[in-house]
């Protein structure tokens, strides 16, 4: 059954930050229409997809797009992120635990306010447990971003920038997706070719996407303690880690 809870997120609207970096009180549960975010006590793969198995079979077909439930330990352990490196670093280790975990991919995003590098939503990769194609860091750290900020645009009047920080530098799908969102600035880890060399397809980006973006206002940084986000890249391999394109 789909719960219809307005508005929850990963951080509460009036998040302390100035004595935790990620204050995730007890806040554990999204739901909005037939889109259903949340936490799950869920954790391994197998038992999402038998979740979503279950849904299936009470005769309509509803979306849940859950993070894990180690992700809140790590957000409560975390220290303030005030850098660039800050940043990368959580997202580093987000995705090395979802790999390590076997709950995803071995890619992690989250999303920033600006000025006072504010958290607001993190995501890890979800493709394989939940059986969806688009469920990229990113994707999941954007949609979680703009649930909780009531608003469909990161660039809403009211609302201060924001900033997307990857793990890996965007396929094609999440640079669309970062592009519509309203980001102002996109930071990236490893690279395009890292991935590329790990088997996952990008799709086309080319030098004149980001010029696009640049055009649009967003600034795109590369290579934030890459050689640390490539880390992860080899634990996957080494995990004999599944390469999922198409
Ligand atoms: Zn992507």
């Amino acid at each position: 059954m789909v719960r219809r809870t307005l508005l929850v997120g990963l951080v509460p609207r009036s998040g302390l930050l100035q004595q935790r970096a990620f204050p995730v009180g007890n806040i554990s549960h999204l739901t909005i229409g037939f889109i259903d975010l949340c936490e799950c006590n869920r954790k391994t793969a197998h038992q999402d997809s038998r979740h979503m198995r279950t849904s299936q079979r009470s005769g309509r077909t509803d979306i849940r797009i859950t993070l894990p439930r180690w992700v809140h330990g790590v957000l409560r352990r975390c220290t303030p992120c005030r850098t660039d490196e800050d940043k990368m670093r959580l997202v580093i280790t987000l995705a090395r635990e979802n790999v390590e975990r076997e709950t995803g991919g071995p890619f992690a995003a989250a999303i920033f306010q600006q000025p006072g590098n504010r958290p607001v939503a993190v995501g890890v990769n979800r493709v394989e447990p939940l059986r969806n194609a688009v469920l990229h860091a990113e994707i999941i750290a954007l949609m979680l971003a703009e649930t909780r900020l009531r608003s469909h645009t990161l660039r809403a009047p009211r609302l201060p920038a924001h900033e997307l920080i990857t793990s890996c530098a965007p396929c094609a799908m999440c640079l669309g997706a970062a592009l519509w969102s309203g980001v102002r600035r996109i930071v990236c880890g490893a690279g395009r070719a890292d991935a590329v060399a790990l088997g996952f397809e990008e799709g086309p980006v080319f030098p004149a996407s980001y010029r696009y973006l640049k055009a649009r206002g967003i600034e795109v940084v590369h290579g934030v303690l890459a050689d640390e986000a490539r880390t992860v890249f080899e634990a996957y391999r080494q995990r004999c880690g599944r390469i999922y394109n198409g």
